[in-house]
């Protein structure tokens, strides 16, 4: 058997497998990257972020589109070509995974295809297309990801019922299709489907959609999501599947009811669990939580001093950015820096339309916590960018700590919300306070002044938002 021998080895190469391995290999370290598909890019870059950004960037164009002819601009209806579609959102993946196979080379990371498991503390087995291969290591980052949960009562093999991956394909176009689950990915698909013309009903078992937003940001979303939606049913179990006449059969609870009904396809988005099994983790009694996360301390570091975890398989929120950052935490701590994730915020986006985003503590957060709070918000609709674009319902809100005025959370509703958050992101890290942002000239006219005027508004001082005077 061949045996290779490496100082770091980095399992899966998604966002944050292929992060570490890129910032270890900047920082001198001899790093060998081992992914078992073909591809580099793990989950976010074949069968999450971006290709779902692709094609809720159509989607967005349709509803604006759509939208124009309210300002006298009547493009008429969209003719929608799905195989091309399919073709654009492949080349992208293309574009993106072959670009990480260059910078790989480029950074002379020595990439395996393979599936890796555990020999010994030091030792892997590479299990390759052309073989068996053992490496042999001195660190070790797991970022081996997570997988769609499929509850038991719905593991049906059928087409007609799909996970995440599946919906990506775009195969076609169902006219009625139930989406079990209303998080961040049931909606974002739900937005793209239902933008070509598929009637979407959700089905959440909690009492709202997306995770528990902050009220005054989720009102807006709902507004919107009830509109392009069929239904969203809240509160509500769907308890069986069945696969009848090329249709899915559905049984729902709701309101102590059961309830039936048909649709054409169904999308399985109820939550992804960690992928902390396949490689006999058992063999060096690595710590994994009861719910399947590998566990690790604030330098990403398991229980085994020389082996370091990241990203989706370490826990909650599933994001890309937050993998990203823990391999940058796990390289350093490898490198002896005495660096700690220790990050104030990690920003959440939903890319529907509107988009919703925040960073750091919420409302709800605050509530709950009984962590002392005082809010400044501005409300889109006194934008003027906001206006002239016809994109009015919006609202930017700042959580700021009553003692210092110093800021704790961001949340946005509107368009474009995704890429404003990251002022927000940015002054909590910086500890920035109320004044810091006040005394920020933002360009006008800009969707980042109602950053600024959330801030005034504090104070209810906004310059295009008069706020009586309380008595
Ligand atoms: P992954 O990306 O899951 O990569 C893990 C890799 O490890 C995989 O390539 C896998 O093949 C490999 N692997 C596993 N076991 C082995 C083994 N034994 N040997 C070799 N290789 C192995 N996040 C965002 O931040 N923004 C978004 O907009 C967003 N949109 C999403 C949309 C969808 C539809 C989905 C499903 C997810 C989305 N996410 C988004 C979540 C994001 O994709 C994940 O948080 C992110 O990919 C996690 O990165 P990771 O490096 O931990 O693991």
């Amino acid at each position: 058997m061949k045996i290779n021998e490496t100082e770091l080895v980095v399992i899966g190469a998604g966002p944050g497998g292929y992060a570490a391995a890129f910032y270890a290999a900047d920082l001198g370290i001899k790093t060998t990257l081992v992914e078992r598909f073909p591809r580099l890019g793990g989950v976010c870059l074949n069968v999450g972020c971006i290709p779902s950004k692709a094609l809720l960037h159509m989607s967005a164009v349709i509803e604006e589109v759509e939208h124009m002819r309210e300002n006298g601009l009547d493009f008429g209806s969209p003719k929608i070509d799905l195989n091309k579609i399919r073709n654009f959102k492949d080349s992208v993946i293309h574009k993106m995974t072959g670009g990480l196979k260059q910078l790989s080379a480029l950074r002379k990371v020595d990439v395996i295809q393979g599936t890796a498991e555990f020999l010994d503390e030091h030792n892997l087995l590479i299990q390759t297309p052309d073989g068996e291969k053992r490496l042999v290591f001195k660190y070790l980052i797991i970022a081996t990801g997570s997988k769609p949960i499929i509850p038991p009562v719905f593991d049906l093999k059928s087409d007609l019922i799909m996970d995440s991956s599946d919906a990506l394909e775009l195969k076609d176009i169902p006219d009625e299709f139930l989406i079990i689950g209303g998080g961040i990915i049931g909606l974002e698909m739900g937005s793209v489907y239902a933008a070509l013309g598929s009637k979407v009903t959700v089905i959440e078992a909690m009492g709202h959609i997306a995770g528990g937003l902050d009220k005054d940001i989720g009102r807006v979303i709902e507004r919107k999501l009830k509109k392009s939606f069929k239904a969203i049913h809240t509160n509500t179990r769907v308890s069986s599947l069945k696969v009848e006449k090329n249709k899915v059969k559905v049984i729902y609870e709701q309101d102590g009811e059961a309830k039936t009904a048909v649709f054409d396809k169904v999308l399985l988005s109820v939550g992804r669990k960690p992928q902390s099994y396949g490689f006999k983790a058992e063999k060096v009694n690595l710590a994994i939580d009861q719910r399947g996360f590998i566990q690790v301390n604030e330098r990403m570091q398991t229980n085994l001093e020389h082996i370091f975890a990241i990203g989706d398989v370490v826990g909650n929120p599933m994001l890309a950015h937050k993998a990203s950052r823990e391999g940058h935490v796990a390289v350093e701590a490898i490198l002896g820096k005495k660096t700690i994730f220790d990050n104030l915020g990690i920003p959440s986006v939903i890319y529907t339309d509107p988009e919703v985003a925040w960073v750091g503590l919420t409302e709800n957060e605050a509530k709950q916590k009984g962590i002392d709070y005082k809010v400044g918000s501005f409300s889109w609709g006194a934008s003027g960018r906001a206006t002239a674009i016809n994109k009015k319902d919006g609202l930017t809100k700042i959580l700021f700590d009553p003692k210092n005025e110093r800021v704790l959370g961001v949340a946005i509703v509107g368009v474009n919300a995704g890429e404003l958050i990251a002022e927000g992101g940015l002054a909590l890290e910086m500890g920035a306070v109320r004044e810091d942002i006040t005394s920020t000239i933002h360009a006008h006219p800009t969707l980042s002044e109602t950053f600024l005027e959330a801030a005034e508004n504090l104070h209810g001082m906004a310059t295009h938002m008069f706020m009586p005077k309380r008595k």
